[in-house]
C-alpha cells in the first residue's frame, strides 16, 4: 500500500492550526481503514518562520498523534519556499506527496479523490477551484484576469489551480532537479510532465486567522511568475518601440510636409509630449529588461532556498 504525506506550510497560523490538525489525522485515519493508504502515511506541517506559537503547537501535536510530523525552517522565507522544504523532506519517505493550505480552504474531503486519481496511475493531480464564491469579487477578478494574462503569455499553467495537488514520487524527483530559485510552483510543475488529471473542488473560506497573503505579496507573486516563466514581456516591449519609431517617422514627414508648405506651427506641445513619452517609455523598457537581469543575478549566486532548524518524524 502506498504511503502518502501531507505537506503543510503554516505561517503564523495558531488559530487554525488545531482544527486543522483534527480534521486532517481524522482524513488519513479514514482513509487507512478503507485500505487505500499505509499506515505509514503522515501529515508534515512546515514552519515557515511563525513569530506566534505555531511551531510549539506543531510539537505539541507530533507527541499527541502517531501521524503528525513537523518542519521548522529558520526563518519566514515565504510559501513557496516552505512547500518545496517540505516536499523535500517528503520525498524519501513517501510514494506521493499532497500539498495544501493550513487555513482549510483547500477542501479536505478533496483528498479521496485525490488518491483515486493517483491510483488510477497519474503522477500529478491538480485540485482545480470549481468557484471563487468565497473570494472577494476583487480577488476573484484579479486572480482570473491572472490567469488568462498566463496563457496569453505562452505559459502553461492550469487554470484556477493554486498548490493544492499531488504529487508522485517521481514527479517529486523530478521537480527537486529544477534548482530555481524563483519559485513558482505551479508553473513548474506542469513541466515535470508525466501523466496527470485534475480534480475540482469547493474553496471554501479561510477557517480562522488572517490572510498571509496581502495584495502587495500577492502582485509580487502575479509579477514573479510571470517574469519566471515567460519572455513575451520584452517582445512586447521591442513591438511597442518599433511601433513608436513608426510613428515618429510619420510624424517627421508631417512636419517635413508642414515647413515647405510654410505652415509651420509652434511645435512646442508635440515636441514636450513626445520627449515625455519616449523618456517614459525607455524607463519602462530598462525597468522590465532589469527585472529579468534581476533573476539572473539571483539564479547565478545559487543561494540555498532554505535551512531546516528542526525535523521531527514519526
Ligand atoms: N504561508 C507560508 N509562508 C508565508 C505566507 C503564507 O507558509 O510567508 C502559508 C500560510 O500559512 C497558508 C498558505 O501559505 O497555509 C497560504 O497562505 P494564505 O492562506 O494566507 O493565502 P491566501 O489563501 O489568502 O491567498
Ligand atoms: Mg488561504
Amino acid at each position: 500500500m502506498d504511503t502518502i504525506y501531507l505537506v503543510v506550510p503554516c505561517y503564523n497560523e495558531q488559530e487554525v492550526l488545531p482544527e486543522t490538525v483534527s480534521r486532517l489525522t481524522s482524513k488519513l485515519a479514514q482513509l487507512t481503514e478503507a485500505g487505500k493508504i499505509s499506515e505509514k502515511s503522515r501529515i508534515l506541517f512546515v514552519d515557515d518562520g511563525s513569530k506566534d506559537t505555531t511551531w510549539e503547537l506543531i510539537c505539541r501535536f507530533n507527541e499527541e498523534y502517531p501521524n503528525v510530523c513537523g518542519l521548522k525552517l529558520s526563518k519566514n522565507q515565504g510559501h513557496q519556499n516552505a512547500l518545496i522544504a517540505g516536499l523535500d523532506a517528503a520525498r524519501p519517505l513517501c510514494d506521493a506527496a499532497i500539498s495544501l493550505d493550513c487555513d482549510l480552504q483547500d477542501d479536505v474531503e478533496a483528498i479521496d479523490r485525490f488518491i483515486d486519481a493517483y491510483l488510477e496511475g497519474n503522477d500529478v493531480v491538480y485540485g482545480v477551484r470549481c468557484s471563487r464564491k468565497s473570494d472577494t469579487f476583487f480577488k476573484r477578478t484579479t486572480a482570473q484576469g491572472f490567469y488568462k494574462l498566463m496563457k496569453i503569455l505562452g505559459v502553461d499553467i492550469v487554470y484556477n489551480h493554486a498548490d493544492y495537488r499531488l504529487m508522485s514520487r517521481r514527479a517529486l524527483e523530478a521537480l527537486g532537479k529544477f534548482s530555481e530559485v524563483n519559485l513558482f510552483l505551479r508553473g513548474m510543475v506542469p513541466l515535470v510532465g508525466f501523466k496527470s488529471t485534475t480534480v475540482e473542488y469547493e474553496r471554501n473560506e479561510r477557517f480562522a486567522g488572517e490572510s498571509k497573503y496581502p495584495l502587495k505579496k500577492m502582485l509580487y507573486f502575479a509579477f514573479d511568475g510571470i517574469t519566471s516563466f515567460s519572455v513575451k514581456p520584452i517582445r512586447m516591449i521591442l513591438s511597442v518601440g518599433i511601433l513608436i519609431m513608426v510613428v515618429a517617422v510619420a510624424f517627421l514627414i508631417y512636419a517635413l510636409v508642414a515647413k515647405i508648405t510654410g505652415n509651420t506651427a509652434a511645435g512646442w506641445a508635440t515636441l514636450f509630449g513626445s520627449i515625455w513619452f519616449l523618456g517614459g517609455l525607455q524607463l519602462f523598457a530598462i525597468g522590465i529588461v532589469g527585472e529579468y537581469i534581476g533573476k539572473i543575478y539571483k539564479e547565478t549566486k545559487h543561494r540555498p532556498r532554505y535551512f531546516v532548524d528542526k525535523l521531527l518524524l514519526k
